[in-house]
């Protein structure tokens, strides 16, 4: 049948009086989101709104949902803690923003030598993972689900080119969490700022590098005009998952029909945010490159020793946190089956299309 039939049909019809006399039946129902975000990272932050204008339209308006930015209604990295502790009922963050509270909380996100986005999003909704982050989230009274990726991010500014792992000796960079991590055991000197702190500490000098995104939103911070070496692959980060929170009691007192409306629309906003990186990075990529941005790829010593780190942490934490073990396994074994399949197939499609003449 086609499309234009079948709307023209009876099926709609029968469809609409019932929703629409589901929707008289329901509460009006307000809820706060708290984001992570600011809004100029207009791809991150925007998922939060389609997830809002969303669930209002698929609840006849019954069901609406405030997003505040970061720091409107809780500091940035308190979203957790607000959403856990209904200060509000639901909040857009990053997994990895809480390793400080648990180093498994970053798989949530991305860990460094992990998955990609496809992968990242095969894990989430077919391998398991959903299932393994959710057990640990209950552990701070909230339910997770998957709320955006940004796909594989730059591996950031440098202002003096690394031609080897012996250039990044002291070397002072804006690379938070786990990334920094491994870099210090490179001998690196990282640092966490914000987004807004790093223009100026480069300027100065009390930076020498700095990660941030990707082309998009790197371009809008404007670090190019003061480092201009532009790395890739950033390996911390093979496929950053944002996530939405849930307070459990807030979600127990969801009539069904709303958390149907919520869970779809979250599924809706993890693919949007993907698709809009995926999108505007080409051509902000080409716009940095017109300004005499040089790309270079990470020395191959450097790569090999940040894998080497990475596992060797990994290995070493699993010893010492359960929680982590209990995720790492199961995820290393899913890991390395992907990057398998991936390599005949995709890496093939992929490596004659973007590289033979
Ligand atoms: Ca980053």
């Amino acid at each position: 049948m086609q499309r234009r039939d079948f709307l023209a049909g009876a099926g709609v019809a029968a469809i609409l009086p019932m929703a629409a006399a589901q929707a008289a039946d329901l509460p009006t129902i307000r809820w706060r989101l708290a984001s992570s975000f600011p809004k100029n990272l207009d791809t991150i932050y925007g998922a939060a709104e389609t997830l809002s204008k969303r669930v209002a339209a698929l609840t006849g308006g019954k069901f609406q949902i405030r997003v505040f930015a970061g720091g409107e209604l809780v500091p940035g990295l308190q979203v957790l803690d607000a959403v856990g502790n209904g200060t509000a009922e639901c909040g857009h963050s990053a997994g990895y923003y809480y390793v400080g509270k648990n180093l498994a909380l970053a798989f949530d996100t991305a860990v460094p030598f992990g998955l990609t986005a496809r992968q990242q999003n095969a894990w989430m909704y077919a391998g398991g993972g959903i299932e393994a982050l959710r057990t640990l989230y209950a552990k701070y009274n909230v339910l997770q689900f998957p709320g955006g990726n940004t796909g594989t991010q730059m591996g950031g500014w440098f202002r003096k080119p690394i031609k080897s792992l012996a250039d990044l000796r002291g070397l002072k960079m804006r690379i938070p969490g786990i990334g920094g991590q491994i870099m210090a055991k490179l001998g690196a000197v990282p640092q966490t700022l914000p987004g807004g702190d790093i223009y100026p500490a480069l300027e100065r000098g009390a930076l020498d590098a700095a990660e941030w995104v990707g082309p998009y939103d790197d371009e809008k911070l404007g670090f190019h005009k003061i480092a201009k070496h532009y790395y890739y692959p950033g390996w911390w980060e093979g496929g950053p998952q944002l996530s939405f929170y849930v307070n459990q009691a807030s979600w127990k007192a969801l009539p069904e029909v709303f958390r149907q409306a919520f869970e779809v629309a979250t599924a809706e906003a993890n693919q949007l945010m993907l698709a809009q990186y995926d999108a505007k990075n080409p051509p902000a990529l080409l716009r940095l490159v017109g300004q005499g941005v040089e790309l270079r790829p990470y020395p191959k010593d450097v790569m090999l020793a940040a894998r080497r780190a990475t596992f060797e942490l990994y290995e070493e934490e699993a010893k010492t946190n359960p929680d982590f073990a209990a995720i790492y396994r199961p995820w290393k074994a899913f890991r390395d089956t992907e990057f398998q399949w991936f390599k005949v197939n995709e890496a093939a499609y992929a490596n004659f299309n973007y590289y033979v003449k």
